[in-house]
């Protein structure tokens, strides 16, 4: 396929919000693309040329494509910079640059040739990589017609947001492959285990859906995580998962799957955040230590927590987060060393547990660490199986005393079930109230709110009063719906201590966009005064979730849902009572924003 056909494409994807029609327009782009460039063509359409965990950057800043712009099109920065101010875009000046100084061209290179060579600038690096850079890229960009330049400008910059993300390739997928979405449960299924779009859209043009069924997991390439459902009570979690579970300290610090394999005479290590990063990095003294582990190959799963052996304690989410960081990794590594607490055994010695039993993963997780040293970098993390309430409450309690987030609990014959959310694991949390009145030793746990909300940071207000100073005086939050687009459900203005408000202020600005994004969806009373792309998810603890009209998430007349029950005016949506940010959630992207479905499950189970 040429690429100035590819870019056809784009354009029509960018002009819907309509996902069924996003999905049909992607489904051609699969039927028309060869089967050599098919996985290449999934990664451009998300704005990346490789899976996140490939761990593959640009490296070029907004700055330097306005140098790139001015050499391609021969044009001095300064105007371009101008250009830009007034477009708030890079990709639309390049269009312009491009349509004035190269009239369209007929044909152009194909999306494969413009794939290897954006691959090979991206690959540049050491002394002179910024000047190399520049010229490459603008060589590329010349030989392109206005429409390709403006998306090939925006991807390295981030900006080539189509509005839709993996999930709806996975639909596309679907109707390429069987005429329709049913089969997006089978193809989601392989790509639960090989976290690799390009990988699956390979597979599935090469050889149908049969060819997903040779997938399996493998050493080097993440496994999407296993996420937990949430429940109000220990009785309705042993009525639930029972009638024995296993029981987990929840720890608060960061998902780490580890990969470990042979290469050559040596071994291999890779880490992967919770939303499949490759960590590897930044954590070293985990990499030694897993290559000590006694297996040819193996995948972990675990939380890396800063922890103190000698007297048990575990750091505080805050301190443990500095060691996300991409310089002084080795000084920092010293000074708050972590520890794996491995909770999950996903492959061993060339065998793929996943399909296994919870008890059984956790037998062999237990005959592997009873081989190794114990202690150290990479540790078992505790696992009790009850099936009393009481004893439930009892751990809860003693997590939460050691300042510890809660529990999570284990369904015993439960497989691992990579990529989704069930009652195979239930989390149990102590919000606000309820976790005040576990420390005091009060009552027993029954909170109103079951979780805290993840949500996408959607606009910003103006400042007033005292954050007059900072430019910004409140932000506006949104979930996410299953059409992808994202709803309003909070404002967020006192709930922050005034470095979170300098921190958020300083992201926000960064990501400021020009209209507001085609995916939200925000009653127009209020209207924001700077909008910000889908990209910064921020944790939020609230007291109660309510109704509102001011917010379109769950509106029933957005939805086009029956109302909620209990819930008599047609035209509220939810929204968050006093909201206060917990943190920044960098290790997720905002597909892992909380969803309407799950809130509406939450305010259901709110206690009255
Ligand atoms: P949260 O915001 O509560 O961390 P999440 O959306 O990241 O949630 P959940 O599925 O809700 O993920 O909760 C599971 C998370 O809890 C895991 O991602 C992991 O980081 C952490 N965790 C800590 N201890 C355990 C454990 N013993 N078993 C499973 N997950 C654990």
């Amino acid at each position: 396929m040429k690429f100035s056909e590819l870019s056809r494409y784009l354009e029509k994807l960018e002009k819907t919000a309509s996902r069924n029609e996003m999905t049909q327009i992607l489904a051609e782009v699969l039927k028309r693309a060869g089967s050599d460039e098919v996985g290449k063509i999934c990664y451009l359409l998300l704005g990346e040329l490789l899976p996140a965990y490939r761990g593959v950057e640009f490296n070029i800043a907004e700055k330097l494509m306005v140098e790139i712009l001015a050499k391609a099109y021969g044009a001095r920065p300064e105007a371009v910079g101008r250009s830009y101010q007034a477009r708030g875009d890079l990709g639309d000046v390049a269009y312009d640059l491009a349509f004035t100084h190269r009239p369209r061209r007929p044909g152009g290179p194909s999306v494969r040739a413009v794939y290897d060579r954006m691959l090979e600038i991206a690959e540049v690096s050491g002394t002179g990589s910024q000047d190399r850079k520049i010229q490459r890229f603008a060589g590329l960009l010349g030989e392109l017609d206005s429409r390709s330049a403006k998306y090939v400008a925006r991807i390295p910059v981030g900006k080539l947001r189509l509005g839709f993300s993996d999930a709806t390739i996975l639909d596309a997928l679907s109707v390429f492959s069987s005429g329709d979405k049913f089969a997006r449960k089978r193809i989601e299924a392989a790509y639960n285990v090989i976290a690799d779009i390009g990988a699956i859209a390979m597979r599935v043009k090469a050889s149908g859906l049969a060819g997903l069924s040779r997938l399996h997991a493998e050493p080097g390439v993440p496994i999407r995580p296993s996420l937990a459902e949430r429940l109000r009570t220990a009785e309705e979690v042993v009525k639930k998962a029972g009638p024995e579970v296993g029981i987990e300290p929840k720890l608060d610090g960061f998902r780490t799957q580890i990969h470990v394999w042979r290469a050559g005479d040596g071994k291999r290590v890779t880490l992967f955040s919770r939303n499949l990063e490759n960590t590897t990095a930044m954590f070293p003294e985990i990499v030694v230590a897993a290559r000590r582990l006694p297996v040819t190959n193996a995948i972990l799963d675990g939380e890396a927590i800063g922890y103190n052996p000698k007297t048990g304690t575990f750091a505080a989410f805050q301190e443990t987060a500095q060691r996300k960081r991409k310089y002084d990794i080795e000084e920092f590594a010293k000074k708050i060393p972590l520890s794996v607490f491995v909770f999950d055994l996903l492959f061993l010695n060339g065998e793929s547990l996943l399909v296994k039993p919870f008890s059984e993963r956790r037998q062999r997780l237990e005959r592997l660490f009873s081989r190794t040293q114990g202690g150290g970098t990479i540790r078992l993390a505790e696992s009790l199986t009850t099936g009393d309430p009481a004893v439930i409450e009892r751990e809860l309690r003693e997590n939460v005393g050691k300042g510890l987030e809660g529990v999570v609990v284990k369904k015993l014959d439960a497989p691992y079930e990579a990529g989704s959310r069930g009652f195979h694991w239930i989390k149990l949390k102590a919000t606000t109230a309820a976790l005040e009145r576990l420390r005091a030793g009060e009552g027993k746990h029954d909170p109103k709110m079951l979780d805290t909300v993840d949500c996408v940071v959607m606009a910003a207000y103006k400042g007033r009063g005292k954050r007059t100073a900072f430019g910004v005086g409140g932000f506006l939050l949104g979930v996410r719906g299953r059409d992808e687009r994202y709803y309003s459900i909070s404002r967020l203005g006192t709930g922050l201590s005034d470095e979170q408000f300098r921190e958020a202020r300083e992201r926000v600005k960064k990501l400021a966009v020009a209209a507001e994004p085609k995916e939200y969806d925000v009653e127009k009373n209020m209207a924001p005064d700077i909008w910000v792309r889908p990209s910064l998810v921020v944790e939020i603890l609230a007291d109660e979730i309510s109704l509102s009209e001011r917010h379109t998430a769950g509106k029933p007349s957005r939805t086009g849902r029956a109302p909620v029950r209990g819930r008599k005016e047609e035209w509220r949506g939810y929204s968050l009572r006093f909201p206060r940010l917990v943190r920044f959630r960098d290790d997720k992207n905002p597909e892992d924003a909380t969803t309407v479905a799950e809130i509406a499950k939450m305010y259901t189970a709110q206690k009255p």
